[in-house]
């Protein structure tokens, strides 16, 4: 955010309101510019002032989203260099890069992936994103049928590249109204294709084989009064792109160079023929700043690493991961299964929940929110004791499921079952669980034998 609260007050409505939440515009300007409130909450905003203030607030490496609905995918928005710093913010984009010198068989095997592999993770579904379409035969009719299969067969993002603009311009018109890219833009083409792209609603990919003449392109992208566009340093090898991606993010970030303000795509799939060296500059570049990678293929055994990598770099550091509260049914549970409480941490979820699945015993899982926090640490700051799990557990429905008033809790908090079972009231019983939760199925096993 360029402007100060002070300098935002000057361009709200000065009429307190409320109707933010806030008590005061002024309130709500210091808000704004710490970026604790969005502009939306004030519905008396002038447009004008919306304009000056949504280009003031904009991040400075602008954010760009590829596909539809809810295929779609945001890469860019990024604020800091290093994750430490605070957060990175959308994730990289993940494409597959599928040509008109492919075999028919590997591009619909590959589409397929596109649009069915996920894997679920912390309660995450990982998937990859983008479909980068490449006239690699040079040859307009193939190109375009592809195009069009691509086009017809999934909503994620799609990048068509020729080095023809007679095969783009096609291209874009067999893609209209979807959200899609067109690649590359060059400072040869720049005019004709920055028309094109604005014609057809298209996000422009500028292209330069060097820093100068990337710049160059950047320039003209945002002359043209594009707010969405990607960056290709050249197909260069590992050592270069990465070099060429500090550089861009260094100037977007620290010296507010706009012509560097956008997200960048690399290429790991034209950096070696290796399958699994590929994986690994594409994690490399993941984790330094592309915006987009593009790989030769989704095969899952590559992808699953990739994207796993891709959410530990995305993760908010400041933030723990987190399950909804509720109730969890395991193994299909019935009224007389088991009762188990824990916290709302993701790892705490993932591990307690491996585990009962595991000893298949139907269980019900209670998933308390504590903010995140593991159990010793959520008992320490008191968000997991007795008298804020009692009412949790008597409000959770848990009790219109079940014929029993036995409730287990992890054997790290025994200390806590005496006032539990007292908040909890007539005829309820705790049981202490284990400490550790490998040892939840011989436990369970026992428990209802
Ligand atoms: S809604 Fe707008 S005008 Fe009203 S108090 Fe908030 S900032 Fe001021």
């Amino acid at each position: 955010m360029g402007l100060s609260g002070i300098q935002i007050y000057k361009m709200l409505p000065q009429t307190n309101c409320k109707e933010c939440g806030d008590p005061t515009c002024l309130a709500f300007a210091m808000k704004l510019a710490a970026g604790k409130a969005e502009l939306s909450q004030c519905p008396h905003v002038s447009d004008e002032a919306k304009e000056k203030l949504a280009e003031a607030s904009a991040p400075p490496i602008r954010v760009t989203t590829l596909g539809q609905g809810d295929a779609a995918h945001k890469v860019g928005g990024e604020t800091v260099k290093y994750r430490h710093e605070k957060t990175f913010v959308n994730p990289t984009g993940i494409a597959v890069a599928l040509s008109n010198q492919m075999d028919a068989g590997k591009v619909d095997a590959e589409l397929g992936l596109l649009n069915e592999l996920a894997f679920e993770r912390v309660g995450r579904s990982l998937q990859p994103n983008y479909a980068f379409v490449w006239d690699q035969a040079g040859d307009q009719a193939s190109f375009l049928d592809l195009v069009n299969k691509v086009g017809g067969a999934t909503d994620k993002g799609i990048i068509v590249s020729s080095q023809d603009t007679a095969t783009l311009k096609a291209a874009a018109e067999a893609l209209k109204g979807k959200k899609f890219a067109i690649h590359p833009v060059t400072a040869d083409n720049a005019d004709e294709l920055l028309a094109l792209c604005k014609d057809v609603g298209a996000v422009p990919v500028g292209r330069g084989d060097d820093l100068d003449a990337l710049a160059a392109v950047g320039e003209k992208i945002v002359a043209a009064g594009f707010k969405e566009a990607l960056l290709d340093t050249g197909w260069n090898g590992l050592r270069d792109t990465l070099t060429a991606n500090l550089a861009v993010r260094r100037a977007a970030l620290d010296k507010k160079f706009r012509p560097f303000g956008f997200p960048t795509i690399a290429f790991p799939c034209a950096m070696t023929d290796n399958l699994y060296l590929e994986a690994s500059y594409a994690a490399m570049l993941i984790a330094k700043y592309a915006g987009v990678v593009v790989v030769s293929t989704l095969d899952p055994a590559v992808m699953q690493p990739l994207l796993v990598n891709r959410l530990n770099i995305y993760t908010d550091p400041q933030r723990p991961m987190t399950m909804d509260q509720g109730i969890y049914e395991i193994n299909n549970p019935g009224p007389d299964s088991p009762v188990i409480i824990t916290t709302n941490f993701a790892l705490t979820y993932f591990v307690v929940s491996a585990e009962v699945e595991g000893s298949r015993v139907p269980t019900w899982l209670l998933i308390m929110d504590t903010e995140g926090m593991s159990v010793l640490t959520a008992w320490s700051a008191g968000k997991f004791v007795a008298d804020a799990m009692a009412p949790f557990v008597l409000k959770s429905g848990i009790t219109d499921k079940v014929n029993h008033k036995k409730i287990i809790i992890p054997g790290y908090v025994a200390q806590l079952s005496g006032e539990f079972q007292e908040e909890l009231g007539d005829g309820w019983e705790v049981i202490i669980g284990t400490r550790e939760a490998a040892d939840i199925p011989k436990f369970l096993k026992d428990y209802v034998a």
